[in-house]
């Protein structure tokens, strides 16, 4: 049995990449963390090192290390969960740029490995990571005499352009950082689309690279092709699946193809999927099962070899509508089982 395709453009990668750098005056980043939103941080990142990217971004200390394995020495890998308690090691011998969330993460770095570079993390509304503003007045100084490498904040709401939520964690930002001698980083992908106001001196865009929203313009980076197993006719009647959780109104053909939960086809997305076979859209039928699903290819004049779940017909930002989530979470969910085929 043939398994699923996953085809991965990193043409596409970098295109997207050059889209987002042109929007913006400063240096423009790469965030690879999570594996490079279930791409492939090694294979990304060298492609987008050869595209000009001097700074990537990954959630911790051990992605950092296996990213400064696949991209070498020279280019700077921050790590947004700063510098953990057992993270020394790895900073050091990765040179990873930990960006320090509190006082604790300070003292550690500068105890642990004074005079290695670091970043600043600051909480400007969104609670989740980086000094509140009491704290940060409390440090500052200090802070900024050892020459931080960069200066960063997170916006909560910055796929929804008109939301006040921006505005005012602009001005937090720019009240705890303004007149800083400092680099500053405030836009993921929605940030960067809300324009130079919020661009500073670098951003740092993810999800849009792997072409998803709310960069609208990506080009689309992932084609996932299942392999049809076999083919059947059911009569009117005849139920399909699981909890028979489709019934045929009509006479139907059903074909069933490789690929499941177990890849990270989640099943909330059955009711409402489509599958395509060249341009004809043959719906998901009965329940995704963990290695299998079910499609109505009635309407085929010939059956299928494959049916492709994301590729030109289809997005991975219209898969996860069907499903009740985000892009973010079908590409990071994106499973082992796949054949993975690179564009370069
Ligand atoms: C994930 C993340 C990014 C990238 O966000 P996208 O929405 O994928 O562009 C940037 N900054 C921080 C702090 C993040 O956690």
């Amino acid at each position: 049995m043939t398994s699923a395709t996953l085809t991965i453009d990193l043409g596409a990668v970098v295109r997207n990449w050059r889209a987002l750098d042109a929007m913006s005056e400063g240096e423009t980043g790469a965030v690879v963390k999570a594996n490079g939103y279930g791409l492939g941080a090694g294979q990304v990142g060298q492609a987008l090192l050869g595209a000009g990217v001097r700074s990537f971004f990954v959630a911790t200390a051990a992605e950092g290390t296996d990213l400064r394995t696949a991209i070498g020495h020279g280019p700077r890998i921050f790590v947004f969960s700063g510098h953990m308690d057992g993270d020394t090691h790895q900073i050091l011998e990765g040179s990873l740029t930990p960006l320090l969330n509190s006082v604790d993460q300070m003292l550690r770095h500068v105890e642990a490995l004074p005079g290695a570079p670091f970043g600043i993390q600051l909480d400007t509304g969104m609670n989740r990571l980086g000094m509140e503003p009491a704290e940060w007045s409390a440090v500052r100084d200090i802070a900024v005499a050892q020459r931080p490498t960069l200066i960063m904040s997170h916006l909560a709401c910055a796929d929804t352009p008109d939301h006040s939520m921006n505005g005012q964690q602009l001005a937090a930002f720019r009240a705890m950082t303004d007149g800083l001698d400092v680099p500053r980083s405030l836009a993921a992908t929605g940030g960067t689309l809300l324009g130079t106001d919020y661009h500073f001196d670098m951003t740092r865009p993810g999800v849009g690279l792997y072409g998803g929203l709310p960069f609208v313009d990506a080009e689309p980076v992932v084609t996932l092709d299942l392999p049809v197993i076999q083919v059947r006719d059911v009569t009117a009647g005849e139920t399909v699946g699981y909890a028979n959780g489709w019934t045929a109104e009509t006479d139907a053909r059903i074909a069933t193809v490789s690929g499941g939960y177990a890849d990270g086809l989640i099943r909330a997305m059955g009711p409402r999927a489509v599958l395509f076979a060249g341009d004809v859209a043959c719906p998901v039928v009965g329940r995704v099962s963990m290695d299998l699903i079910t499609a109505d290819v009635s309407a085929l004049r010939n059956d299928p070899t494959h049916l492709q779940l994301m590729g030109r017909h289809q997005s991975v930002d219209t898969v996860a509508d069907a499903a009740g989530t985000i892009g973010y979470e079908i590409l990071t969910q994106l499973g082992a089982r796949y054949a993975r085929t690179i564009l370069a």
